[in-house]
């Protein structure tokens, strides 16, 4: 872990995690509600980047099992640092090629696959002793040139050939629109994830195809509305990140 979390700078306590969740919880509650969706329907994943270990044990206490990790090197130390609680891990960062090795030996699920090659290499790297590795594909709907994620045209190509592939479960799409103000606005960005979910599933039908991961501490509400089956929580639960990497 890195010396600067290790210190744990910027943790809120294990009170407010607790409290946080409670919140967060309500929030995803009411939006199902809203949208006419039962609260099953929604999972919570807590993305702990940049906080400590003892942060994620405070979560569990508090019921929470999924937790995500965006660098990599930072969540295979947390990984081994919290070995003894049943914990399943979601890596959400971008994917090099040196590093498909930690990810394929240490994850539970990756959210970021964005090219045939990485998954390859997850699919070649995955442990035979360990369970197969479940993918979404992340998927760049603004269409910003220099952002992480599949191209919308290449999503139906991309999951076809990830499906090929023996030691991955191809579960579904995930996505970071730019951040907009306002549901609506909110929501129409969402509405393009939820659309290419619903064609891949029309024309390819991967076995397992459940997973539409969108919405964060700012957009969850509009997500649910689009149809979100997994919303990533950071900011709600463990407070503000006075960093970055
Ligand atoms: C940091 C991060 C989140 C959580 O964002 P918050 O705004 O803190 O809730 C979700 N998804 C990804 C990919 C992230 O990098």
């Amino acid at each position: 872990m890195c010396s600067i979390c290790a210190a744990g700078f910027g943790t809120l306590g294990d009170m407010s995690i607790v409290q946080n969740l409670e919140t967060v919880r309500a929030r995803i509650r009411s939006a199902c509600a809203a949208a006419g969706r039962t609260p099953e329907s929604v999972r919570l994943l807590a993305v702990s980047k940049t906080f400590p270990a003892e942060d994620v044990r405070a979560a569990h206490a508090a019921g929470q099992t999924a937790f995500g990790e965006n660098y990599i090197q930072e969540g295979v130390d947390k990984i081994a640092a919290l070995h003894d609680l049943p914990l399943q891990w979601h890596c959400i960062g971008p994917i090099q090629s040196n590093k498909t090795r930690l990810v394929a030996e240490h994850f539970d699920w990756v959210h970021s696959v964005d090219r045939f090659k990485i998954a390859q290499r997850l699919s070649d790297q995955r442990p035979d002793d360990m369970t197969p590795l479940q993918v979404c594909l992340q998927v760049n709907t603004d269409g910003g040139e220099t952002k992480s994620g599949v191209r919308p045209d290449e999503v139906l190509v991309l999951a076809r050939e990830v499906m090929t592939l023996p030691r991955l479960v191809l579960r579904g799409l995930m996505t970071i629109p730019d951040p907009v103000e306002g549901f609506e606005a909110q929501m129409a960005l969402h509405q393009r994830a939820t659309a290419l979910f619903e064609q891949v599933r029309t024309e390819l039908n991967p076995p397992q195809w459940d997973t539409l991961s969108m919405g964060m501490t700012a957009d969850l509400e509009a997500a649910i509305a689009a149809g979100s089956t997994m919303v990533r929580v950071g900011t709600a639960i463990f407070g503000g990140r006075t960093y970055a990497h």
